[in-house]
């Protein structure tokens, strides 16, 4: 065996199929190399989801030409000095270029400011020529066709154009939160349009890109600890999402997908709201470069803290502290915990009978208790009530033998209460009519379509573009809810029916929700798991009951549904729809057994 070393062309590859994982990632090393260029104006224009083309164009500081095969060469950089622990910069590997190269056909134009013209050079599969004069501006235009042409297996992993432009989407917009001095335009024939403005402040941007309810519905952070400073919003916990696309986080001004930052952040909202909810954030860390490795994924996505611990109590305490919950304990008691959360402490200092209530009554006096019948009340009337009373006792004896049992009354307008033959059950009926309306919606798909009502006026909702086309690409299915949506201009889209066994519901947050699940099951779930999914979200909504009061018979027909409804013990996020207490658990409570 002789060890040699890898051919220039082969190891460039390697470190493409590492660094360029799909268009999105060229946009990503493109659009953070125009920015450290010192560009105040960014334009990306794609076609056929960035695989056909991608072009950067930036007036940033430009290249000069006798520069430019220096840099299409590996690990070639302008931007690292002698120290890896020093990176002021998105870029310091000097991988990006080449290994666009290695797998494209790559054209670098560029010039310098005191240079008469331009100069370009292209690298194709490995390839260079180069470099030509060429006439240019101010800045550089990289040009970036038929991306993956010289490594076909990697072609074959691309998802669909639309699912590529949407990921250019999203990567754009991540790094422009945190850019918000430099202009983006985004542009091409995959009709996903940004036109990000040249912001006054970190606010307005942050608008721009999430979207103006959330400044309205966000609490400002700003918090140092240590040296390290973090700042931004976070939205208060009502209004939250179904997924984590909308988590801005950036470290130095670099965006980052970091599990362990996702975990802090999921921490601090943990006991104020629902598992599987998501809060919006526009997180901005920032810190001496010495303090964080950004030197440990090849996208540079992830960062690791030299004390992680830090800035996860940063994080933690920085966001609780905005929303002045600090001190406010979660008071969720689990079922399992429940007997113990009863019973009554050993020592003194519960509840201790006292006075009369401490000794047993003897003087108990059948005859004269106030509720014997009144005298002169007629024979027949009492033998016609008693016999009412007896039928109705059979009905709820009836009613008891089911396995819900009778209700008996309705507790903060969102709990039934209902006497079964073996003790008692405690009904969430908003969780019990959510997962209902759910295996409705179900059952109605497999059969034909739901039911629908018009709306007086369409309601318009505001979306970004990309979730428009998703809602406009899905209308077909949503429709077959119940659920009428047409494109409504750009930025829009207008609702003109929604299923009738909802009722009133907040359409738009519906629709938003709905949008966010698309974008998260775009490619991988099948279409009836896909329906299921909307089915869910739907029902979420739909599941109004919550803050009703109900009468008794409302509440019998509740649980009678639920007796016939398989799987409705759970709502649809996986938490019970009723817990039980057997009479012997209660007895047990009261210190009886
Ligand atoms: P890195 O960004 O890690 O340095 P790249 O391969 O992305 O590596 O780029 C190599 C070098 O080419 C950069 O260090 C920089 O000097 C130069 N360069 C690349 N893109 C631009 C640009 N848009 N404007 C000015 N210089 C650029
Ligand atoms: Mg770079």
């Amino acid at each position: 065996m002789t060890i040699r070393q890898l051919p220039e062309k082969i190891s460039n590859q390697i470190a493409a199929g590492e660094v360029i994982e799909r268009p999105a990632s060229v946009v990503k090393e493109l659009v953070e190399n125009a920015l450290d260029a010192g560009a105040t104006r960014v334009e990306i224009a794609t076609a056929g989801g960035g695989l056909n083309l991608i072009r950067v164009t930036d007036n940033g500081s430009g290249i000069r030409a006798d520069e430019l095969e220096l840099a299409v060469s590996r690990h070639c950089t302008s931007k690292l000095g002698d120290d890896i622990h020093d990176i002021r910069t998105l870029g310091f590997r000097g991988e990006a270029l080449p290994s666009i190269g290695s797998v494209a056909r790559l054209t670098l134009r560029s010039r310098v400011a005191d240079a008469s013209s331009g100069a370009e050079i292209r690298v194709d599969a490995g390839r260079m020529s180069g470099p030509f004069p060429a006439p240019a501006n101010v800045g550089t235009i990289v040009e970036v066709g038929d991306l993956f042409h010289a490594t076909p297996a990697r072609l074959k992993f691309m998802k669909t154009v639309r699912a590529e432009t949407q990921a250019i989407t999203e990567t754009v917009k991540r790094i422009a939160i945190a850019a918000p001095g430099v202009h983006f335009l985004l542009s091409g024939t995959d009709r996903s349009t940004l036109d990000i403005h040249a912001a006054e402040d970190r606010a307005e941007r942050v608008a721009a890109i999430a979207g103006r309810d959330f400044i309205d519905n966000a609490v400002e952070i700003d918090a140092v600890r240590e040296g390290v400073r973090i700042g931004g919003l976070a939205a208060i916990p009502s209004f939250h999402r179904a997924n984590s696309l909308a988590q801005y986080v950036h470290v130095n001004g670099r965006p980052v997908r970091d599990r362990q930052i996702a975990g802090a952040i999921r921490a601090a909202y943990a006991d104020l709201m629902a598992r599987d909810r998501h809060p919006v954030v526009a997180l901005f860390i920032e810190c001496d470069p010495s303090f964080v490795d950004v030197n440990v994924h090849p996208a540079k996505a992830d960062v690791r803290f030299r004390d992680a611990g830090l800035v996860r109590g940063l994080i933690i305490g920085a966001i609780r502290q905005a929303l002045g919950t600090e001190g406010i304990r979660g008071s969720t008691t689990r079922t399992a915990d429940l007997a113990s959360a009863f019973r009554m402490p050993e020592s003194a200092g519960g509840y201790q009978p006292s006075g009369d209530f401490a000794r047993p009554r003897t003087d108990y006096r059948p005859d004269q208790s106030p509720f014997r019948p009144l005298e002169g009340f007629g024979e027949q009337k009492q033998a016609r009530f008693e016999a009412e009373a007896h039928e109705a006792g059979e009905t709820a004896k009836a009613i008891e033998a089911m396995p819900l049992g009778a209700a008996r009354a309705q507790l903060h307008e969102n709990y039934i209460v209902a006497q079964t033959e073996a003790g008692m059950v405690i009904v969430d009926q908003h969780a019990a009519h959510e997962r209902l309306v759910y295996e409705h919606l179900k059952g109605a798909l497999d059969n034909r379509a739901v039911p629908s009502q018009m709306l007086l006026i369409p309601e318009i909702v505001d979306l970004p573009e990309e979730d428009c086309e998703r809602i406009e690409a899905a209308s077909g299915e949503l429709g077959r809810f119940g659920l009428v949506v047409e494109r409504f201009g750009p930025g829009a889209v207008a609702v003109r029916e929604t299923p009738s066994m909802l009722g009133k519901f907040d359409v738009a947050a519906m629709v938003r929700d709905v949008a966010d699940e698309l974008a998260e099951t775009e490619t991988t779930a099948a279409v009836r798991n896909r329906l299921d999914q909307l089915a869910s979200r739907i029902a979420c909504h739909g599941s109004v009951r919550s803050g009703r009061r109900m009468s008794a018979d409302e509440m019998n027909a509740l649980l009678r549904q639920m007796e016939a409804t398989p799987g409705s013990g759970t709502c649809n996020h996986g938490r019970p729809t009723f817990i039980e207490l057997s009479l012997s658990d209660i007895e047990k409570l009261f210190g009886r057994r």
